[in-house]
């Protein structure tokens, strides 16, 4: 049975690297019938943050990426949060060394750096000095009270796997160092803790970004000594996938604003847009087809299919893809959806009045097919919610088109809508068209530009004569007579 993990480490804030590796391993997952285990890897106490910790519980339930195993739901290997397993690492630590998998190590840096000097070597790393410590040697070591690590004995020649995304893969083992396991304090590291949770939570498939590509040579035989002392059973197999390039074909960076996962749920991306968008780093539904929904995603997923090439971040591209997800919502779901923006921002009530509620019923199909984004809805539709005393329209769209000329326009569009029999979107344009455009031969953006900011306070806002229905003769005409100052 397939068998994936996410791991995250919880240091700052969540980049949408992690959301894409954790979306192709639950749609291998989903694919598969398998079991998608999500794991938090804080080893490192001093970067790990609580904070850090809950933003990436609030992003995978955000985006309905739900995990079988890991933190909040348990599972047959909880716990899942590496600070609260470290008797196992002790344990796993201890019977390497008792089969000699493992070396103690007491050279400092200076030590190995002026080793490296005087033999002229070009590798990187430890040169394997403690290998075969003399006992006598390490003796004296331990009476002076120097201080150890423990290093992985690497074997000689090469390792090589078939990456699931790149096809072969060969590191040569000299260019592999022994490496340490744990620091001197005893704590266990990243090196160790990742493959000893694989081994232990039976991980099938480890697909993770291409910047751990050098992690697996020292794992692959890590994970062999494992599967011998029984801790493991499966050496799990590798996919790495593909880089995600920002601005000036730079790796996307913490520092790059885009980069913030949780950043898109706050401006109002879809969970399925963003999920969808991020889908497309690397993997493609069809040669013609951007748009799909995760049931399709996870139905067509083959990890085979992902593209072992840099991806580009294109945030463009990102937000016609939202928008195309949202053009498949109903008007209900995406008033729905964009409920907590409208409360959140003072819009409507919280809990919704009844009048709010009408309102807004009335309001969302005028605005539902013109935003891209859930919060946008908060701009568009503040209009007809704030308090007639509150209402103001925005400055630089008032100086845009509320001059003399726009002015002379609303002027007479108020005259003409004083004496309107009927108050309904068919009066109200039969109306502003005789009056405007025929009577004063403006073109029509000449004409209901000036209305529409007087009326709405801003140059995009829903359709003109729609919205001055619903806003009512008074508080419409109220608001043409503020314009006009
Ligand atoms: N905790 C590691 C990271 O966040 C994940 C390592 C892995 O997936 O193997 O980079």
């Amino acid at each position: 049975p397939v068998r994936v993990r996410m791991a995250p480490s919880p240091t700052g804030s969540p980049h949408v690297g992690l959301v894409r590796t954790a979306l192709f391993n639950w749609a291998f997952a989903r694919h598969h019938g398998g079991t998608f285990v999500f794991r938090i890897e804080d080893t490192d106490k001093e970067r790990s943050t609580q904070e850090s910790y809950d933003a990436i519980l609030d992003l995978m339930r955000w985006l309905g990426l739900d995990w079988d195993e890991g933190p909040e739901v348990g599972g047959p290997y909880a716990p899942y949060r590496q600070s609260e397993r470290s008797d196992l690492y002790t344990d796993a630590l201890a019977k390497l060394a008792a089969s000699s998998y493992t070396y103690d190590c007491f050279c400092t840096t200076e030590e190995v750096d002026a080793r490296r000097k005087a033999t002229g070597s070009k590798v990187m790393g430890y040169d394997g000095f403690c290998r075969d410590l003399d006992p006598a040697q390490r003796a004296a070591w331990e009476a002076e009270g120097r201080s150890s690590v423990v290093r992985f004995r690497m074997p000689e020649g090469s390792i090589t796997w078939q990456d699931l995304v790149r096809g072969e893969v060969t590191f040569e083992t000299q260019y592999v160092p022994d490496f340490a396991l744990c620091r001197a304090n005893g704590d266990p590291l990243y090196t160790l803790v990742n493959p000893v949770d694989d081994a232990l939570m039976r991980i099938t498939h480890v697909l993770r970004g291409e910047d751990l590509l050098s992690s697996t040579p020292r794992q692959i035989p890590l994970h062999a000594a494992l599967i011998e002392l029984g801790i493991g059973t499966v050496m799990p197999e590798f996919g790495h996938l593909p880089f995600v390039m920002g601005e000036g074909n730079k790796k996307l960076s913490k520092r790059d604003p885009e980069a913030h996962a949780l950043a898109y749920r706050d401006q109002g991306f879809l969970p399925e847009g963003l999920l969808n968008y991020l889908a497309l780093l690397g993997w493609a539904i069809a040669a013609d087809r951007d748009v799909f929904s995760m049931e399709e995603m996870v139905a067509a997923f083959e990890i085979g299919d992902v593209n072992p090439n840099p991806a580009r971040f294109d945030l463009k591209k990102a937000d016609a893809i939202n928008s195309a997800q949202m053009r498949l919502l109903s008007v209900d779901e995406i008033t729905d959806r964009a409920l907590p923006f409208l409360k959140a921002a003072g819009v409507v009530s919280d809990p919704v009045s009844d009048a709010d509620a009408q309102l807004l019923e009335q309001a969302m199909p005028l605005v539902a097919e013109r935003i891209n984004k859930l919060a946008e809805a908060v701009d568009m539709l503040a209009f007809l919610f704030v308090d007639e005393a509150a209402f103001a329209v925005d400055p630089a769209d008032a100086e845009k088109l509320l001059n003399d000329d726009g002015r002379a326009v609303v002027a007479r569009a108020m005259n003409r809508l004083e004496t309107l029999e009927s108050w309904s979107t068919a009066a109200i344009q039969d109306a502003l068209q005789a009056e405007l455009v025929d009577g004063m031969g403006l073109k029509p953006r000449n004409a209901f530009g000036p209305v529409r900011v007087a009326v709405t306070g801003r140059r995009i806002s829903p359709p003109l004569f729609e919205s001055m229905e619903l806003l009512g003769r008074e508080r419409s005409l109220r608001r043409l007579q503020s314009a006009l100052g």
